[in-house]
């Protein structure tokens, strides 16, 4: 999957880039990061890449012709072009598993208070926003992005077991995770996982995750559906997701 990212910062990638994960899948080649400049594309000679709004008032909003110019040149590559913008659709692990299905995503980044309407209304498909608070740039939004879809890509975990059974991958939260030792201050590891037996500790983490969601974020119950199996299971260890969880076919 390749992503070019577009922006006035470019530096603020690099460290990012270079650690863990990512840097293995860059090297491995299952993803390629271009990060563009956005300066590149300036058209007067002192390189400007915002000015003043129209209608006055604070700040500096991003001038549309580099920002232009950037885009169309990393279209030539293809890509899906998304803005970071506060206003945006909400980013979530649905959004990345989406995200994920694409072959190229062309990322740009806002600065200052933001880019000129008619960028967003010409050369936009969507805006995605990582939360609902104001950051100074969309750089960091757009590593998350990066970061959050790489490691659903095919390959790129060891395991292919760590996605699938990741927080939100089933709509609520994975279960509690234990290291050795097994007593560590005197607080036990619960038994079941030193017993070997791998249907019970699958059933465990079933029921430690739903009640995991249950304790900590009920919200995402609606979003879950069970098999008859499961919510037999559940009931018996006196949890009911009632009618917010779906049943599965
Ligand atoms: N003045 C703008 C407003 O009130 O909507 C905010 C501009 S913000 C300081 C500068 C840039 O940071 C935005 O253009 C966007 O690219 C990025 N940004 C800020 N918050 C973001 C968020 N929650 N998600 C994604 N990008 C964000």
């Amino acid at each position: 999957m390749r992503f070019q990212v577009l922006t006035i910062f470019p530096d603020l990638l690099d460290s990012p880039l270079q650690e863990g994960i990512i840097r293995r899948a860059r090297q491995a080649g299952k993803i390629d990061v271009a990060v563009t400049n956005i300066r590149d594309f300036a058209v007067d000679k002192h390189a400007m890449t915002d000015d003043r709004p129209f209608g006055g008032g604070e700040g500096m909003v991003m001038k549309p012709e580099p920002l232009a110019a950037a885009i169309r040149h990393a279209r030539q590559v293809d890509g899906h072009v998304v803005l970071l913008s506060p206003q945006g659709r909400r980013y979530s692990q649905a959004v990345a598993q989406e995200l994920a299905q694409r072959k190229s995503l062309i990322l740009v980044c806002g600065r200052y208070e933001g880019v000129d309407e008619r960028i967003r209304q010409n050369y936009i498909d969507e805006e995605i926003s990582i939360g609902d608070y104001i950051l100074t740039g969309g750089e960091l939004g757009a590593m998350v992005i990066i970061d959050s879809v790489t490691r659903l890509l095919p390959g790129v975990l060891g395991c292919a077991d760590s996605v699938e059974h990741d927080t939100f991958s089933r709509g609520g939260l994975k279960y509690p995770q234990y290291t050795r030792p097994a007593d560590f201050e005197g607080h036990l590891v619960p038994e079941v996982l030193l017993s070997g037996d791998h249907e019970k500790i699958a059933r465990w983490r079933f029921v430690a995750g739903v009640r995991m969601t249950l304790d900590k974020r009920p919200d995402l119950l609606g979003k879950m559906s069970f098999s008859k199996k499961e919510l037999q299971l559940l009931e018996k260890e006196g949890m009911y997701p009632g009618a917010a969880a779906k049943e599965k076919n």
